[in-house]
């Protein structure tokens, strides 16, 4: 079978965009491949958190997971910060990364413009932590959205470079991408990606969010002056995203939802997206409730995981610690 692997941030509760762009795949994919999935909580350094909502959030991410399908008899679910081997690769890594390329990074930029008051290494090394994260576990796909793709080719470059500086050590690993949801854009800025750290709360909509919370932020989607729902990125964005949203839950094409449209107003289009959307997420919510509240289960399962999660780290590391020449006893 092959290995996956991927993460995401406790920077914030899930949002749509995650959802789409990720969580929906991995739920699929555990079925057919050896998935090993992770709450990167060191990852949400990178931006000042408060520690006792770090605390939660890094909990209720966890749970999410299992609430949207994540199955830990099928898939190892665990949380960064529990397997030390992460920051001790990044390091390694680190010292295999040249600045040039953390430079180019657009991820490094936006968030340096977002937080220009706390612009901190962790931030700009980022992409040799998430590097460190896909490595250790000999990861041949890692499904992310599409925002991930310069980060992914890093990390395609940081095993090349080591295994061709050493000896084939790394599996190279390749992105995977979802044909629709790749790249689900904020409700109020049709431009910006949807970021569940965005402090504009109507730009994304929460996993867990109440329905008709969900109803009005799509109504409040900012659209164009037209009236007519036509995919157009380009010309109308607003339109597009809530079309690719709708598209990915029904899997109903373009096309398709256009001609479901025709000559009906936005009002009506947004009411159809709405109600799509709260019909995806009501198990997910129900089963977040459920789970939350059993936290000696939850927990155990963060133990079990963390556990499974290290054995196969360390694995990775004793040999990259031997290649490079760091001193270990037999
Ligand atoms: P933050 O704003 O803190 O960076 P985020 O919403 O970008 O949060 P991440 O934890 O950085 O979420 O990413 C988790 C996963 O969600 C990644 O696979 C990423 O590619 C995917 N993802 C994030 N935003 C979107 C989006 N707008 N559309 C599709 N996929 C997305
Ligand atoms: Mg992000």
């Amino acid at each position: 079978k092959k290995r996956i692997f991927s993460g995401i941030q406790p920077s914030g509760y899930f949002t749509l965009g995650n959802y789409l762009g990720a969580l929906k795949n991995w739920v699929t994919l555990q079925n057919d491949y050896d998935c090993i999935f992770c709450v990167v909580d060191l990852h949400a350094l990178t931006v000042r958190q408060e520690p006792k909502h770090l605390r939660k959030r890094t909990y209720d991410s966890f749970v999410q997971l299992l609430a949207c399908g994540i199955d830990p008899q099928k898939a190892l679910l665990f949380i960064q910060s529990y397997v030390s081997a992460h920051t001790e690769l990044a390091w390694i890594l680190d010292c295999y990364t040249y600045m040039g390329e953390l430079n180019r990074m657009t991820q490094f930029k936006d968030k340096a413009e977002k937080h220009s008051d706390n612009i901190n290494a962790g931030l700009f090394t980022y992409p040799s932590l998430m590097a460190a994260d896909i490595l250790l576990y000999q990861t041949d796909l890692v499904p992310v959205g599409d925002d991930q793709k310069q980060h992914i080719e890093l990390t395609r470059d940081l095993a090349n470079r080591f295994n061709n500086t050493y000896s084939p050590t790394f599996m190279v690993p390749e992105g995977y991408y979802p044909k629709t949801g790749a790249r689900i854009m904020s409700l109020q800025e049709p431009e910006k990606k949807m970021s569940k750290s965005d402090e504009n709360e109507n730009g994304f909509i929460m996993l867990l969010e109440e329905p008709s919370m969900i109803m009005k932020k799509i109504k409040r989607a900012v659209t164009d002056s037209e009236n007519e729902v036509r995919y157009d990125r380009e010309n109308k964005a607003g339109i597009s995203n809530l079309m690719e949203i709708y598209s990915s839950l029904t899997e109903k094409s373009f096309e398709e939802i256009e001609n479901e449209f025709k000559g009906i107003g936005y009002g009506e289009f947004k009411i159809a997206v709405g109600e799509a959307v709260i019909k995806e997420l009501d198990p997910i919510q129900k089963r977040f409730k459920e789970l939350s509240s059993d936290k000696a289960y939850v927990e155990k399962l963060i133990q079990e995981g963390a556990q499974k999660a290290e054995a196969l780290a360390y694995k990775t590391l004793r040999k990259v610690k031997k290649k490079i020449g760091l001193y270990q006893v037999k």
